[in-house]
């Protein structure tokens, strides 16, 4: 059994809101990227808090969930943002491009349809600030369907905590024990 996909955002998630003079947390540090869209004289100013690096790092190494960009960084997750936290570039969903005014112009994250699409059938653990009402009641349905879901939301102004990785692999330690009961019987019948 493949291990769960782990979703990850980056606004809001590893990179805070600003404060009102623009800046990030006191745990936070600033540094100017140039996304693959923009001139190298026109860098965008983000916060990451070099904390998240090794913590995020000990996830991944468990092996107990495949991490996953999903954020509108796109490429530049993996090739901007990942590796000033000093993650390996890890795969990213290339989410379209909608004309949105709003991150909820169905009433629900605009990410997650296409999010739905890209799963399939697979168990997921998502980590997004943005999520509504309706998002959380999709992950109760497609659950429902046997496809375990579960969606992790920090608050934007604060981002990503120990305490949500802790969340994400508690929930994945649990997820295999269900799901590979059954393929161990044989196993065990040709053993013996
Ligand atoms: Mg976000």
């Amino acid at each position: 059994m493949r291990p769960p996909y782990l979703l990850l955002d980056v606004d809001g998630v590893l990179i805070p809101f600003p404060d009102a003079d623009g800046a990030g947390p006191a745990s936070h540090t600033r540094h100017d990227v140039v996304p693959i869209d923009r001139r190298s004289d026109n860098p965008v100013t983000v916060w990451l808090n070099p904390a998240h690096g090794p913590l995020l790092t000990q996830v991944i190494r468990t092996g107990l969930v495949i991490p996953v960009w999903c954020t509108s960084w796109r490429q530049d997750a993996s090739t901007l943002i990942g590796p000033l936290l000093g993650l390996p570039r890890l795969p990213y969903i290339d989410l379209p491009r909608p004309q949105i005014t709003t991150s909820h112009p169905n009433g629900y994250l605009w990410k997650r349809d296409h999010v739905d699409a890209w799963l399939g059938n697979a168990p997921v653990i998502w980590i997004d600030d943005d999520f509504t009402d309706l998002d959380h009641e999709w992950a109760a349905e497609r659950t429902a369907r046997g496809r375990t879901t579960a969606l992790v939301q920090p608050d934007p102004h604060v981002g990503l905590l120990a305490e949500h990785l802790v969340e994400v692999l508690a929930w994945s330690v649990l997820l295999p024990v269900a799901q590979t009961d059954v393929p161990a019987i044989p196993h065990e019948a040709e053993a013996g």
